[in-house]
């Protein structure tokens, strides 16, 4: 079978990984460095300096050459003993494979459940707390943006439920895609253990994954008694003392962190944010002029990373999203687990500007017109409306 080469660059609109910017690309084009000389310690303090700012704390963040499944993993294996039980809000798929591995590292573990439309229910979760009066719940953990749906939890509103009860359970929340695109703030929530990866607002390829420690996590890392090894924080904070790691790190991915946080800091965080809101904004403007539903529920909770859209009864999201691939070379995200074939995701997160927005919705909405769901109204216009608006 014949294969024509398409022309240009492939569209990846998937909500992660994220378009790696070139000078990312050009930052890991080095040979790899001794990891235990001068250059790499300086690379990683100046790394260690700065990364915090991105998570909004002042507390350490240990980096792992990891996707972002094994920094789930780190957060309880450092901080709980075998057998405690841990609370998980059910917001999506995401944290339902957060919950799913947890029971397999023999946790106890218990799914507040939700109906992937809204984030996390401070009302029901206040209710479980509050029946917890012997504190067996060790651990919260929270999903802030839920990659699967493009909705958010509300942190703060959850750390403010455990204040009220002084329910003293770590909280532990996976910001996988909230970091680099919508505010994180560790520091101001006093959240226990924050997880991450690098290859959505940071605009890395797969293969970092992040903890920022509380000082409680880190105490309770010393009572911990779940086996581990390689996730282990105090191998790590001792030799990055010493702008080193106990393991060969992933070397060139810190050479592309380091000029992630470098891009990050030149646009000024808020203005990150505030680009991640506007896209975000503009994206719904267009999902609406097309008719269709987004899978969120709640304007409050609305992701400003990733925007999830049903396809209208009797039409494939699969289908579609294939269609859009072969046509214009974009891939879109897929609806994950009882949303597969039912949504597709657009990811407008990372290394995004204007201009390419457009190209994105531009790809949605003849995509759209090809497969037979016509709008009277065009997307592209109402987005385009949006962006001159702000
Ligand atoms: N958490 C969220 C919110 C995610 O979106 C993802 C991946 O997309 C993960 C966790 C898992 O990360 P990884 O696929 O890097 O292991």
């Amino acid at each position: 079978m014949g294969y024509n080469r398409p022309a240009g660059r492939h569209w990846l609109q998937i909500p992660g990984p994220t378009n790696v910017p070139d000078r990312i690309l050009r930052a890991m084009d080095r040979p790899t460095i001794d990891h235990r000389g001068p250059e790499f310690q300086d690379l990683t303090r100046h790394i260690l300096e700065r990364i915090g700012a991105v998570f909004g704390t002042a507390d350490p963040v240990v980096i792992y050459p990891s996707s972002g499944t094994g920094a789930w993993e780190a957060a309880l294996v450092n901080t709980l003993s075998p057998g405690d039980h841990v609370l998980i809000c059910e917001t999506g798929h995401f944290s339902n494979l957060w919950a799913q591995l947890a029971r397999g590292l023999g946790f106890e573990v218990e799914v507040l459940q939700g109906d992937w439309r809204r984030g996390a229910d401070s009302v029901q979760l206040e209710a479980r707390l509050s029946e917890d009066t012997d504190h067996a719940i060790k651990a919260l953990c929270l999903v802030h943006n839920e990659t699967s749906t493009g909705v958010t939890s509300d942190i703060g509103a959850a750390r403010e439920v455990l204040d009220a009860l002084g329910h003293p359970a770590l909280l532990m929340v996976d910001a996988v895609s909230s970091l680099g695109c919508i505010e994180v703030r560790h520091d101001g929530w006093r959240v226990d253990v924050t997880v991450s990866g690098s290859q959505k607002g940071l605009m890395l390829p797969p293969g970092l994954g992040f903890n920022a420690i509380s000082a409680t996590a880190r105490d309770a890392n010393r009572q911990a008694r779940q086996p581990r090894g390689y996730w282990d924080w105090q191998s790590i904070l001792a030799t990055n003392a010493q702008g080193m790691f106990p393991y060969t790190p992933a070397t060139n991915l810190l050479f592309a962190l380091d000029t992630a946080l470098d891009m990050l800091n030149e646009e000024g965080l808020e203005n990150v944010f505030a680009r991640h809101r506007r896209h975000a904004r503009a994206t719904r403007a267009a999902v609406d002029a097309w008719g269709l539903a987004l899978v969120a529920r709640r304007p409050e909770e609305y992701s400003s990373a990733v925007t999830a859209v049903s396809m209208p009864e009797g039409f494939d999201a699969d289908a579609f999203r294939a269609h859009v691939l072969e046509r214009f070379d974009m891939s879109l995200g897929s609806g994950l687990a009882k949303l597969q074939g039912r949504v597709f995701r657009i990811g407008h997160l990372g290394d995004f500007n204007d201009l390419a927005l457009m190209g994105t919705l531009a790809g949605v909405e003849l995509g759209l017109a090809e497969f037979g769901i016509a709008s009277k109204t065009s997307g592209i216009s109402a987005a385009m409306q949006t962006l001159k608006q702000s």
